[in-house]
């Protein structure tokens, strides 16, 4: 494909030196993925691009690309930046595991169709100062689709009921109701635990008010997410484990 300049709207989640004073800037864009946006020159101090590509800036960015490879930042407009996921360590830790989660369930450049706005409401919420965990839970349980694993929130995963208590059953792949509470392995979870989870799995983030979480069940939450994962997509994050370090010192 030959080179063309293309106009896209994304958020810069890492930056990196790259040779003497260039950048390498990963972007997630609405228009064309994730992928890297070579910036020439960025770390000389009369550069005009610097600023825009600090980690967490977002806005309207122009690139020469061929939709493959590194892609050359151009010239850039209405950029601002999340200043909170930058200057906040802890806030920080989550909006860098949140984008890491995204770049490891997409190829460069690969279209991420509605998970762009997925990503960017929850960096902005985030950065407004609604709970991060409990965001971090939503994206957590929302990407699981991305990854290929599609639990069923909606009915019983095997009787397809819809009415009574249920509980999370891995190997089933989905909310179980009491009928077979017996039959398979499940997470044990109190049906307000698995209330919560059906509610950040299925509603649109959008719409999700400052709903108020307890701490016991966020904990529930974060064991149950955390077991899916492990035994579902079985990733092994850096930028996971740092956030678990930050977690534990908060207690
Ligand atoms: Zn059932």
């Amino acid at each position: 494909m030959a080179k063309e300049v293309v106009e896209i709207t994304g958020i810069v989640f890492k930056r990196q030196r790259y040779k003497e004073a260039d950048v390498l800037a990963k972007i997630i864009s609405k228009d064309m993925g994730i992928f890297t946006m070579l910036v020439r020159g960025a770390l000389r101090p009369k550069s005009k691009l610097s600023a825009s590509v600090l980690a967490f800036s977002f806005g309207k960015y122009q690139v020469l690309t061929s939709q493959k490879g590194l892609s050359t930042l151009k010239t850039y407009k209405d950029v601002k930046q999340f200043t909170n996921l930058y200057s906040d360590l802890t806030l920080n830790s989550y909006a860098c595991y949140l984008c890491d989660l995204f770049d490891h369930a997409f190829i460069e450049y690969q279209d991420i169709g509605p998970y762009y706005n997925l990503i960017e409401t929850a960096l902005t919420k985030i950065d407004q100062g609604i709970d991060p965990e409990v965001i971090c839970q939503l994206v957590e349980l929302q990407m699981l689709k991305a990854f290929g694993v599609k639990p069923e929130l909606k009915k019983c995963a095997i009787c397809g009921t819809t009415e009574g208590s249920f509980d999370y059953s891995i190997s089933t792949g989905g909310i179980i109701c009491q009928k077979h509470f017996n039959q398979v392995t499940r997470l044990h979870l109190t049906s307000k635990q698995v209330a919560l989870l059906r509610t950040l799995g299925l509603i649109q983030l959008q719409r999700l008010g400052n709903i108020a979480v307890s701490s016991s069940s966020k904990a529930a939450l974060r064991k149950a997410i955390d077991r899916i994962y492990i035994q579902t997509v079985d990733l092994n994050l850096k930028t996971k484990k740092f956030l678990e370090e930050m977690r534990r010192l908060k207690i």
